[in-house]
């Protein structure tokens, strides 16, 4: 006999409301009031609420059928385990904690540039030259990448890959990655959208598959000029929770400060493409900084500030520093969360200044990292990872779920064993947003679903990140689970919001 411990929560039975918990033949009773509260607070700091049971070692219980993503830990609570034996739950349940594993005490690297003035670097506003600054320093640790990993082909060795990016369709066909015949069409495309590979992204791309993985993330492709009925320009519905400029505050304990509107790379499908590329917006004016911080100031509630965009890591060390500066200032902010594409794509743009500038917030840094295929994880990007794990900031990733990227349980499989060798932690895979022109990357929930329960069969806990969909109109993130859908007659579903209101969803392929 063996001492299975199962994850309800994440991968087990839906634990909804006053319900029994049926587990193999046994029956519980409670834990209603966390498992409510981790799927109405999609948060990187909530524990998953399990059980334990004894079963035969090689019978596994039916626990695959849903779980509340959310409730995953991700600040050292790692899971509140109720032994198996308590008659009572409220009184028996016991809080296990363990530091993550990806956690390390500052290096020498924080602490070498912790104490050093700001670089020389550019005004605030300025975008154009922010991913060039640094550029001695990026020099230096250019060459030790560079000797990790593959030549990116593009120029001499001592050129700058800031300026090396490809920023337009004659770009491409210029660097052979694309069809000089297809440019004509896809003029139209990059009109209206942000075109960008970085030498990094570009390297990674096999010239000779013409359904390369890499080359569909960032390519353009005619079809993002077809847009369809139910895609919105704003698709989570940052704008309806935006209560000062750059500020999203959909959750009553965090928010999302959008400091800039440019990425190193432009993502196909990203669901912030009509906000984000280079014209699209600016970098938040230090007035209009001043203005959201104030607004967290004023809110004891607000436990998490996430700095997105734009890719918050394409801004200078200085212009880090001076946000962490002033969110040092604010006590009720404890955890500092960056969600950037720059590791993989751009990983020059992860400098010790950098890093020292998001630790010089005092508070817990994470750092979530977007990668959608393993071969992402390059070997420039492993090291750059390395280096913000040395620098003492947690390293998490979120996976958007695409077709013809990785809607293949293989595909999957490989990523996350990728991500949890590199000590990255799975978080989220999204089901792709309703963002216009995307279309040709989605796809049915009901596909995501089935891809996932087979992922989930095949990966630990540790690996398995949560399947959410952020309902589109801002009404948040919920777990993909059989408790927040219902299935339409017609084939579409009804998506259950966090305060129980349902949302129309379309059924898709
Ligand atoms: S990195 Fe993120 S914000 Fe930038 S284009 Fe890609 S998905 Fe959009």
């Amino acid at each position: 006999m063996g001492r299975i411990f199962e994850k309800i929560g994440r991968s087990g039975c839906a634990i909804e409301g006053p319900r029994r918990i049926e587990i193999g033949g046994g029956a519980y009773r409670g834990g209603n009031r966390v498992a409510e509260g981790a799927g109405f607070e999609p948060a990187i700091r909530f524990p998953v609420y399990t059980l334990s049971r004894r079963a035969p070692s090689t019978t596994r219980p039916p626990l695959r059928k849903s779980r509340p993503a959310q409730i995953r830990p991700r600040i050292g609570a790692h899971y509140i385990h109720k032994p198996p034996e308590c008659k009572s739950f409220r009184k028996s349940s016991t809080l296990k904690l363990s530091a993550p594993a990806q956690s390390r005490p500052e290096n020498s690297d924080a602490r070498r540039f912790s104490g050093r003035g700001p670089i020389a670097t550019r005004g605030f506003g300025r975008i154009s030259g922010q991913m060039t600054e640094d550029r001695a320093r990026y020099r230096a640790e250019r060459g030790e990448e560079t000797n990790q990993g593959p030549s990116h082909g593009f120029g001499s060795p001592a050129r700058n890959e800031a300026e090396a990016t490809l920023k337009s369709v004659a770009d491409l066909v210029a660097a052979g990655l694309m069809d000089p015949a297809s440019a004509e069409a896809l003029r139209a495309v990059e009109a209206r959208y942000g075109v960008a590979v970085t030498p990094e992204i570009a390297a990674l791309i096999d010239r000779a598959d013409p359904a390369d993985p890499i080359a569909r993330q960032f390519l353009p492709d005619p079809r993002e000029l077809e847009t369809r009925p139910e895609e919105r320009s704003d698709p989570i519905g940052d704008d309806a929770f935006s209560p000062a400029e750059g500020l999203v505050h959909r959750y009553p304990d965090r928010v999302l400060l959008k400091l800039l509107s440019v990425c190193p790379v432009y993502c196909r499908f990203c669901f912030r493409r009509e906000t984000v590329g280079l014209g699209k917006g600016a970098t938040l004016s230090d007035e209009a900084l001043a203005r959201a911080l104030a607004y967290v100031a004023e809110r004891p509630q607000i436990f998490e500030v996430i700095l997105t965009g734009g890719d918050p890591l394409a801004l200078s060390a200085r212009r880090l520093a001076a946000v962490a500066e002033k969110l040092a200032a604010i006590p009720h902010v404890a955890v500092l969360r960056i969600h950037t594409r720059a590791p993989t794509a751009a990983p020059r743009l992860v400098t010790a200044e950098r890093l020292a500038a998001l630790k010089a917030s005092g508070k817990a840094v994470y750092m979530v990292m977007h990668v959608d295929h393993a071969r992402e994880l390059s070997a420039p990007a492993r090291a750059a990872v390395g280096r913000i794990q040395s620098a003492g900031i947690s390293t998490l990733a979120q996976t958007v779920l695409l077709a013809g990227v990785n809607d293949a349980v293989d595909t999957l499989e490989e990523l996350m064993r990728a991500l949890v060798r590199a000590q990255i932690e799975p978080y989220y895979l999204h089901h792709p947003d309703l963002a216009p022109g995307t279309g040709h990357f989605r796809l049915s929930l009901e596909r995501g679903r089935a891809l996932y329960a087979e992922l989930a069969r095949r990966l630990s806990g540790i690996a398995l990140p949560s399947y959410v969909l952020d309902i589109p109109g801002g009404f948040g993130k919920v777990p993909l689970q059989q408790s927040h859908l219902e299935q339409d007659e017609d084939g579409g579903w009804r998506v259950r919001d966090r305060a129980g209101g349902r949302h129309r969803y379309p059924a898709g392929d």
